[in-house]
Order: structure tokens, then C-alpha cells, then sequence
């Protein structure tokens, strides 16, 4: 999901899709594009996608960012994307295809689930509007077949709501990563890499906060602190929280420091 300034500032190509206008797709093994679309990809992965994928394959979140991602700085932004490795073979195929499919379909990241269709999203009066386009590539068989959807349903049937709300929510702290916060510190500071933690490592960004003095210093929700041992969800929002008001000062309900 893209962050953009404004309606009018998307780059995005493909047909823009209204909210109840239906496009034709169906994606299954008999079609000869079959599996052709997880290679050689660009594919974000978002914070809450990591938590997913590190706790299907019951590893931490530091061996995933470790074993399955590159992690890059971007000219026009001043906190890292996290993009996931290609295999290194000849197709640079997704290391979770196999000939049978996606071996983990039902924790796959936000852009698989989101496709063919992609998303922005831009800030109005703080509320979140969301853009989509149908972009299948050529190859795609899938806009050939005769099942019919909207964005709704087509959401609905990927199973996609907590995975667009917490990439919204990221969108949303990204949208303020347009403007350097680091100042003298720079993207490689102290205040950087914890950031970096409370976003794409929560394991770690967990050891932070219930071993040291984190739960002195700031105030936490009740219902969000009874959470925090056990939740990746809680967690992540504890960090997306932390990230608003240590770099931004930025308050929200989740957080707040201690008189
Ligand atoms: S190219 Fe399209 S129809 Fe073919 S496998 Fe991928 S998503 Fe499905
Ligand atoms: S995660 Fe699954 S659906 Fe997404 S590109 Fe990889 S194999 Fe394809």
C-alpha cells in the first residue's frame, strides 16, 4: 500500500477502480500463467506482513529480517524499506513458491493478498482515502475468467482487514518519514535503529520494552499493556505508537510519558 500526498499525486498505472465498479478475475492451477507472478518481484513487506511470516515459519523476527529480506534506503525517504529476497536461481523465483502454489497462502503479505489490485492511500482532515487500480500483468489469465468483483468483496475473500488496517497505519507513519527527524543522529543514530525495531523486529523491540525501564518511563494503555508479553498485534501498535511520540512527538491514546 503506497503512500501518497494527494488524490492527484499518484504515479500508479492501471484502471482505476471505483468503489462498486467489478472487474473479472479468478486465479487458479489450471491456468498456464500459473505461479508465473511470484518471481523476480519488488515486494514491500510491511511491518505486520513480518509478523505474520516469522511466526508461520516459528522463527524471530530478527532471523526473518535476516534470512528472507534486503533492507534499503530509499532516495525521498528517511526510514528503510524492507523488500523480500528473491531465491538466487534462475527465475529469481518468491522463496515461498513451490510448484503446488504459495506454501504459505494464508499468511502472505498484504501485496499478494491486495493483488491484482493496488492501493494508496493519502491523509484528508486525518482520515485515511484509499485509491485502488486494477493492474494484472499481461501474462495474468486471471482477468479472463468469469468471476466478478468489487474491492469490497474481492477484500473480503482475501481475507485482507487486518492486514490493510495495520498497512494503513503504516502508510500513515511513512507519510511523515518524507521529512528527515534524525537530525545530527542521521538514519544510522540510536533513536534510527530502534525505530527500525519497533516496526519490522518486534522480538526485539519486545526485549526493550519489558527489560528495561521502558514501563516506568512511558504510560501505556491498561488494555494494551496486559497484552504486550504474548501479543505481536499489541506490540506492533505499542511501536507504531512509540515511533509517533519519540520521533515525532506525536501523542496518541496507546502512549504517553510519565509525569
Ligand atoms: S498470473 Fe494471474 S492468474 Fe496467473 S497465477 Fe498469477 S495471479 Fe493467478
Ligand atoms: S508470498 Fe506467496 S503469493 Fe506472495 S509472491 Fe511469494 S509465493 Fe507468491
Amino acid at each position: 500500500m503506497r503512500h501518497i500526498k494527494d488524490k492527484d499525486s499518484t504515479d500508479i498505472e492501471g484502471r482505476p477502480l471505483a468503489d462498486n465498479e467489478r472487474f473479472a478475475f479468478s486465479c487458479h492451477p489450471g491456468l498456464q500463467c500459473f505461479n508465473q507472478c511470484c518471481r523476480n518481484l519488488n515486494l514491500y513487506l510491511y511491518p505486520y506482513d513480518v509478523v505474520r511470516l516469522k511466526n508461520r515459519l516459528e522463527i524471530s523476527s530478527e532471523e526473518f529480517i535476516d534470512a528472507y529480506t534486503h533492507v534499503v534506503l530509499r532516495n525521498g525517504s528517511h526510514f528503510p524499506h524492507v523488500l523480500l529476497s528473491m531465491a538466487e536461481n534462475a527465475g529469481k523465483t518468491c522463496p515461498f513458491l513451490t510448484t503446488e502454489g504459495c506454501r504459505i497462502y494464508s499468511d502472505r503479505p498484504q501485496t499478494c493478498r491486495a493483488y491484482p489490485v493496488e492501493q494508496a492511500v493519502y491523509f484528508k482532515e486525518g482520515r485515511p482515502r484509499l485509491l485502488h487500480y486494477f493492474r494484472p500483468p499481461d501474462f495474468c489469465k486471471g482477468p479472463e475468467q468469469d468471476r466478478f468483483w468489487t474491492v469490497k468483496s474481492w477484500e473480503s475473500e482475501q481475507d485482507a482487514g487486518i492486514y490493510n488496517q495495520m498497512a494503513i497505519q503504516w502508510a500513515e507513519i511513512m507519510g511523515l518519514f518524507t521529512s528527515d527527524p534524525w537530525g545530527a543522529e542521521g538514519p544510522s543514530g540510536r533513536t534510527a535503529r530502534m525505530a527500525f525495531a519497533a516496526a519490522y523486529n518486534v522480538d526485539a523491540f519486545r526485549r526493550f520494552v519489558l527489560e528495561s525501564s521502558f514501563l516506568s518511563r512511558f504510560k501505556v494503555k491498561p488494555d494494551l499493556k496486559m497484552k504486550l508479553k504474548k501479543d505481536d498485534v499489541a506490540m506492533l501498535r505499542l511501536g507504531f505508537a512509540w515511533i509517533k511520540l519519540a520521533v515525532f512527538g506525536i501523542r496518541t491514546g496507546y502512549l504517553s510519558p510519565k509525569k
